[in-house]
């Protein structure tokens, strides 16, 4: 057991994953989490969450779950009321909800020494706590990110992380800016229950449908990866023969390739273009009253305007230099570690196509190794510092050229980055050799 204090930040399938793999090191932490319960986002009573009520996964569940807990479900896209119980199960089988205060707000993280001082609020009570390391696991798609238009718009502006169900779009004429993941599932929600419904987008996207051969898409050609150019050029191959080209149904011809930004894992929408229950628009040219004016010199009136247009990363409590922010994202070391290890630690800042919960679990066993090292062999946790402090760092990109998005700061290729992680936990792991022996 440790004689360090630590502190995890979210109960949500990252903040599980690290307390688990602590536990596993015998490290204890102490767990702090804004909501009533266990499940992060998964969990739609999650005041924070940007769930809705029609949200499946959109990878496959053998794919997503942690390896040593296996979903107890046969479905291979579950729904979020399903993911919330598979976290209760997970927290209850490991005894997990034991180590988080829940109802607990961490509001400030100061630097104290070697430590931090930890500020959260319950509502009724402040608490101020020290500990020697913080692991951060608060998520990363939670605060909207929200683009300025030229005009002023006379409708309702919402943005996708206060979608929650149809009902709120009845009998509304709705124009969805974007059409990344949620943009796409909440489109073909709106074509059930809104008036009409338009899509506005500036780029052309790749969409893989969820079964393909009569399975789950992202279990084929598992194992061994192939280089990023091969494997562009036979699935834009494969989608061609299954889902057609989404210009037909208006959409623009992507000017990258597939893979260089998150694929859209939705076909209903291109059926639904197809029966013409819905009708993709050029970008956003301005507002003006209820009429929206588009670049390419059409325009349409709406009562409802859903932006989109996705999330940027927050960690609000701690200030910025602590976690060597450049630009959209920090800058930290396979997404963990700030170069400067000054007892921080990022748990879940990644996004990539596949990357599930084990992927995240992944990250969790390296901090724990990492701990577990500074307390009991501290010549490891030194050579791991000192070659994160002078070597190039590992290109986690797996060959893919990625768009210079904000929202891809943190993108990484599953495949590479697991890789990286299991030679630097190898590489921790390993004895250190004793220069005079
Ligand atoms: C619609 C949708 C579909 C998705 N589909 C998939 C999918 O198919 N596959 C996949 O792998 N991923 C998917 N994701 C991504 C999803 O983000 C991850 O699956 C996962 O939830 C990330 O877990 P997390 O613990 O990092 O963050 P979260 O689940 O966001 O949990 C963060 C937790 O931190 C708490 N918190 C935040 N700030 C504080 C604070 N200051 N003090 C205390 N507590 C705090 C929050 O209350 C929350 O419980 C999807 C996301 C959405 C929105």
């Amino acid at each position: 057991m440790t004689t360090k204090s630590y502190a995890v930040i979210g109960a949500g399938p990252s903040g599980l994953a690290v307390m688990r793999a602590l536990q596993k090191a015998g490290i204890l932490a102490t767990g702090y989490e804004a909501s009533h319960d266990v499940g992060g986002l998964w969990d739609i009573t999650n005041p924070r969450s940007t769930m809705y009520s029609s949200a499946h996964l959109i990878s496959s569940r053998t794919t997503t779950e942690f390896t040593e807990f296996p979903m107890d479900s046969d479905v291979d896209y579950p729904g979020h009321r399903v993911l919330k119980r598979y976290f209760d199960d997970y927290a209850d089988t490991f005894r997990l909800r034991e180590r988080f205060r829940f109802g607990t707000h961490v509001e400030r993280l100061e630097r104290d020494g070697d430590g931090w001082i930890l500020r959260a609020s319950t509502g009724a009570d402040r608490i101020v706590e020290r500990h020697d390391g913080v692991i951060l696991a608060n998520g990363t798609l939670a605060e909207p990110q929200v683009p300025s238009f030229a005009g002023e718009f006379t409708g309702e502006i919402m943005h996708t992380s206060a979608y929650k169900d149809p009902a709120q779009l009845a009998g509304k004429r709705v124009l969805i800016i974007g059409a990344g993941n949620s943009g796409c599932d909440i489109a073909v929600d709106a074509v059930h229950h809104a008036t009409s419904v338009d899509m506005s987008v500036r780029r052309g996207y790749y969409f893989v449908p969820r079964y393909l051969f009569g399975r789950p898409s992202d279990t084929l050609n598992q194992g061994r990866p192939l280089p990023a150019r091969i494997k562009q050029a036979i699935d834009s191959r494969v989608l061609r023969a299954f889902t057609g080209d989404p210009v037909r149904f208006g959409f623009p011809k992507p000017d990258y390739r597939i893979y260089e930004t998150h694929p859209i894992v939705n076909t209903l929408v291109l059926n639904h273009l197809g029966q013409g229950d819905l009708r993709v628009r050029a970008d956003i040219g301005r507002f003006d009253g209820d009429t929206v004016h588009f670049a390419d010199g059409s325009s349409g009136e709406y009562d409802l305007i859903l932006l989109a247009t996705g999330y940027r990363l927050d960690y609000p409590f701690v200030d910025r230099e602590h976690l060597n922010w450049q630009g959209a994202s920090p800058r930290v070391f396979l997404n963990v570690f700030p170069p400067s290890f000054n007892g921080l630690y990022l748990m879940g800042m990644i996004e990539a196509s596949g990357i599930g919960w084990q992927g995240r679990y992944e990250q969790a066993e390296l901090i724990a190794t990492y701990l577990a090292a500074a307390e009991q062999d501290p010549a490891r946790a030194e050579r791991f510092r000192a070659r994160v402090g002078e070597r190039v760092w590992p290109d986690l990109t797996g060959g893919y050229r990625y768009l210079a998005l904000a929202r891809m700061a943190h993108y990484v290729n599953k495949d590479a980055y697991r890789r990286a992680v299991r030679t630097e936990r190898e590489g921790l792991l390993a004895p250190v050799k004793d220069p005079v022996a």
